[in-house]
C-alpha cells in the first residue's frame, strides 16, 4: 500500500499530528526522566516537523519489524527494546543497525524508543501484562526510587525576589509534581561590609550595609544543579550571591514523578486459581511462542496474590518474596536464582511461571496506542495504530525431550 492509498477512515492531513506532537505525547505518558541511567530513550531517527498518520507498535527493532513498518507505510514506528542502547560514533549502513536506521529514515518513518520509563510507568509494561492475566488491586512490585534532589537555598533583596525566582524555574528548579515555579520565602536582614576592590550593587565600599533579604527555596532535580546555580548567577544582583544547594535524602517515591510507580506489578487473582490453571491463563492471554510456558511448584497449588515482571524479572526475588506472592510471573528466568528461589521456599511460595520474553512485553503495545489515541484526541489530532504481527521472539522450535538420567 503507498501513501496515496489512504482508506476513508484514515486521518486526513488536517488532523495528522506532527512527530513532534506524537513524542510529546508518548515522553507525557512514560516520562523520560524515569528511565534507567544506563537506559537509551525517546527518538533515535525523524523529523519532529513531519506529519504523522500511522504508527507501529513493536517489542523489538528487527529488521523484519522495519519491514513490517515500511510495508505498512509507517511514519512512525514505536518500541519498547532501544535499537542503540550503547554509545555508537556512527550508524553507517554497512552495519546491521545502521542499515536498518537508513532504511526507516529512506522510508520516511521515525523510530522512538519507550524502555525502562515504560516499565516505570503508572500504568507502564507490567501493568498490561497483569491485566491480561486478570490481576485486580495492582501496585508496584518494587517502588521506584525517583531521581535524587537538591535544594538551593539563596538571599536576594525582597525586590529582585519574583525575578530570581522565574529565572530559577526556567533553568529548572521549583518543579513538584504537576506544580511548577514551587518556592519558599521568609524575609530577614543581610548585613556585608564591601571592601576596597569590590563593586557592590547595594552599599558603599568600607561601609556597613544592611538590606531587607528574602530568603528563597526551592527544589531541583540533582541532574540540573548546574544550570540552576548558573542561572542564580546570572539573575543575582550582587556580586557574590549568598546560596547553598543541599542534597536531599533520597525517598521511595519521590514528588513529581507520580504515584504507583515502579518495577513489576503485584496484585491479586479474582477467584483465586492453582497454579496450573493460573499457568493456562498465561499461556491463553499471551502470543503463541515455540517455548511456551514453563512453571516450578506443585500444580495444585491455590493462588491468591500474583507477582509479574514484563522482561527479564529474576532480580526481583527479594520484591517477590516481601510482597508475599504467592506465584512470580516473569520472563528470563535462569537456572541459578529460579532453582536458589525454589529451594529458598521450601515446597511453598512463591511458585513460578516462566514466559517469553518478548510474549510477557507484547500486552503493552495494544495499551501503549490506546493512551497515545486518548491523549492525541485531546489535542483535536489522530493516527491510524497498528501492533505488529511479527513475532521477534527469537527462538524457533521447542521439542519436549523425553529421555532421562538412567
Ligand atoms: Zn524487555
Amino acid at each position: 500500500m503507498t501513501r496515496a492509498d489512504r482508506r476513508p477512515d484514515e486521518p486526513s492531513q488536517v488532523t495528522a499530528p506532527t512527530l513532534g506532537a506524537v513524542t510529546a505525547v508518548l515522553d507525557r505518558l512514560y516520562p523520560p526522566a524515569t528511565a534507567e541511567s544506563w537506559d537509551a530513550v525517546g527518538l533515535v531517527c525523524g523529523d519532529p516537523q513531519q506529519p504523522v498518520r500511522r504508527v507501529l507498535l513493536a517489542v523489538d527493532p528487527t529488521a523484519a519489524v522495519v519491514d513490517e513498518a515500511l510495508d505498512w507505510g509507517a511514519d512512525l514506528l514505536v518500541v519498547h527494546h532501544p535499537l542503540l542502547l550503547r554509545g555508537v560514533h556512527g550508524v553507517p549502513a554497512s552495519t546491521p543497525k545502521g542499515r536498518l536506521v537508513h532504511r526507516l529514515v529512506r522510508g520516511g518513518c521515525g523510530l522512538f524508543a519507550a524502555h525502562t520509563n515504560a516499565d516505570s510507568a503508572q500504568p507502564g509494561v507490567s501493568d498490561a501484562l497483569a491485566r491480561a492475566l486478570g490481576l485486580v488491586d495492582l501496585r508496584p512490585l518494587r517502588p521506584r526510587g525517583g531521581q535524587p534532589l537538591d535544594k538551593v537555598v539563596v538571599f536576594v533583596p525582597t525586590g529582585d525576589a519574583d525575578r530570581l525566582v522565574d529565572a530559577l524555574a526556567a533553568a529548572g528548579a521549583g518543579a513538584i509534581g504537576d506544580y511548577s515555579r514551587c518556592a519558599w520565602t521568609t524575609t530577614g536582614s543581610g548585613t556585608f561590609r564591601a571592601e576596597p576592590g569590590a563593586d557592590p550593587s547595594v552599599g558603599v565600599v568600607g561601609e556597613v550595609a544592611r538590606v531587607e533579604e528574602a530568603r528563597v527555596e526551592m527544589v531541583l532535580p540533582r541532574g540540573r544543579r548546574q544550570d540552576v546555580v548558573r542561572a542564580l548567577r546570572a539573575a543575582h544582583p550582587y556580586e557574590e550571591p549568598a546560596f547553598d544547594v543541599l542534597e536531599l535524602a533520597e525517598l521511595r517515591e519521590p514528588a513529581g514523578l507520580g504515584r504507583g510507580t515502579g518495577l513489576g506489578r503485584v496484585g491479586r487473582l479474582e477467584p483465586p486459581l492453582t497454579l496450573e490453571q493460573l499457568t493456562t491463563r498465561v499461556a491463553t492471554a499471551l502470543p503463541a511462542t515455540a517455548q511456551g510456558v514453563r512453571a516450578a511448584g506443585p500444580p495444585d497449588a491455590l493462588l491468591e496474590r500474583v507477582a509479574v515482571c514484563g522482561g527479564a524479572g529474576d532480580d526481583l526475588f527479594d520484591d517477590v518474596r516481601a510482597s508475599g506472592a504467592d506465584a512470580f510471573v516473569t520472563a528470563d528466568l535462569r537456572h541459578h536464582p529460579a532453582a536458589e528461589a525454589r529451594e529458598a521456599a521450601g515446597d511453598g511460595p512463591p511458585y513460578l511461571v516462566d514466559v517469553s520474553h518478548w510474549a510477557s512485553e507484547w500486552p503493552w503495545l495494544a495499551d501503549c496506542a490506546g493512551r497515545m489515541l486518548s491523549a492525541l484526541a485531546e489535542q483535536g489530532s489522530t493516527v491510524a495504530t497498528r501492533v505488529s504481527t511479527t513475532r521477534t521472539d527469537p527462538w524457533t522450535l521447542h521439542v519436549p525431550n523425553r529421555g532421562g538420567p538412567s
